[in-house]
């Protein structure tokens, strides 16, 4: 039997475990964290990020998360809605909360996990082994798989809220330097993530133009930070080892495509190692997953810089809602 390690139980890693164990190889998980991992995250899932959990065997729940009717932008008195495709809901969900049922259908799976076990060698007897250890990996590192083509870094800090959500969509209030991108993930929760290319942000300062929609709401966890980039590697293989997730490239969160991007390479590195044995496959889909999210990043990171044009073009969208929706479904696949 084919033996894998994969390194990193985030959700790109336990995704991959998930598809591999399903193509019937002997897979074990090691993750220096201990369950459930919490990150900061926007909690979105896209209408094409839960279709690809579903393939992988994977349903969220009835009751679980709270669903999404699309995507609406803010800016200077600006607001213009993409509404996902009929009969399509995104969903937003705690991150805690997806965590815990992917460790779930992972256990289901027979995938052998072990937590608190961080991995500090590639020196392993295993036939792969898979670096799903985020954006800082250290396998991607000991493996001399570093190189970028290009890379691009910003931050994103992250609080909850305790109050019913106030709309049913995604907001993306656009500011000067900055984004305040709304989800709500429970009947009573709304999580708030800003994304800024500023190392420290005052975070009440910043979300001040929500007060009246927050209403003294309480805060309802710890806030967390985490670097969020644009990035493409030159190779994501070398040798046995093979990245995944943000290990292997990014894309900036205000996409809300990287869980996506993770559970589509997942199903595409079971297929390749399954039926081709070897890594090919996967690097070449690899590439042809991350085209589309990669260009949704650079046009929305021009919208970050470029206030005027970002002006023109969000009055430009609300007018035509149907052309923004129309933008929304090609760029998000
Ligand atoms: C502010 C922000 C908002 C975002 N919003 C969204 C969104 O709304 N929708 C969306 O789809 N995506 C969003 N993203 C992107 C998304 O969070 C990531 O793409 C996703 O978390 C990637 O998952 P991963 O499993 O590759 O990495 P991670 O979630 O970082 O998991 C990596 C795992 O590896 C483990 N690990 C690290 N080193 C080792 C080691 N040496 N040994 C063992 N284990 C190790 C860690 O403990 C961790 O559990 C956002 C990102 C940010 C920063």
């Amino acid at each position: 039997m084919v033996n894998v390690l994969v390194v990193g139980g985030g959700p790109a890693g336990l995704a991959a475990a998930i598809a591999l164990r399903r193509r019937g190889m002997a897979v074990t998980v090691m993750d220096g964290a201990r369950p459930p991992i919490d990150k900061a995250c926007g909690e979105g899932l896209l209408p094409s990020s839960t279709s690809s959990l579903r393939r992988l065997g994977v349903s969220i729940p009835e009751g679980m998360g709270f669903p999404l009717r699309g995507i609406r932008f803010f800016n200077n008195g600006a607001e213009a809605t993409a509404e996902f495709p009929k009969g399509q809901a995104g969903l937003g969900i705690r991150r805690t909360a997806l965590h815990s049922l992917l460790v779930e259908k992972a256990e289901e799976a027979g995938v052998l996990l072990q937590w608190g076990a961080p991995v500090s060698t590639l020196d392993l007897p295993f036939d792969w082994i898979v670096g799903a250890d985020g954006i800082n990996s250290s396998v991607r590192l000991k493996a001399g798989l570093e190189e970028p083509v290009f890379h691009r870094r910003r931050f994103g800090f992250r609080r909850h809220y305790r109050i019913q959500p106030w709309s049913p969509y995604v907001e993306v209030h656009w500011r000067n330097g900055f984004q305040i991108y709304v989800t709500p993930v429970g009947g009573e929760e709304v999580s708030i993530a800003i994304l800024t290319r500023a190392a420290q942000i005052d975070f009440a300062a910043a979300i001040a133009p929500l007060d009246h929609r927050l209403n003294g709401a309480r805060i309802c966890s710890a806030e967390r930070g985490a670097v969020t980039s644009l990035r493409r590697l030159r190779s994501i293989q070398n040798g046995n080892v093979i990245l995944l997730g943000d290990a292997s490239g990014s894309v900036d969160a205000i996409t809300g495509e990287g869980l996506g991007c993770a559970f589509q390479q997942a199903q595409a590195l079971a297929d390749s190692l399954m039926l081709a044995g070897s890594g090919e496959h996967y690097r070449n889909a690899h590439r042809g997953l991350f085209r589309r999210p990669i260009l949704l990043s650079r046009l929305l990171l021009a919208l970050d810089a470029h206030p005027i044009v970002r002006a023109a073009a969000i009055r430009g969208l609300a007018a035509a809602p149907p052309l923004f929706g129309q933008l929304l479904r090609t760029l998000s696949g």
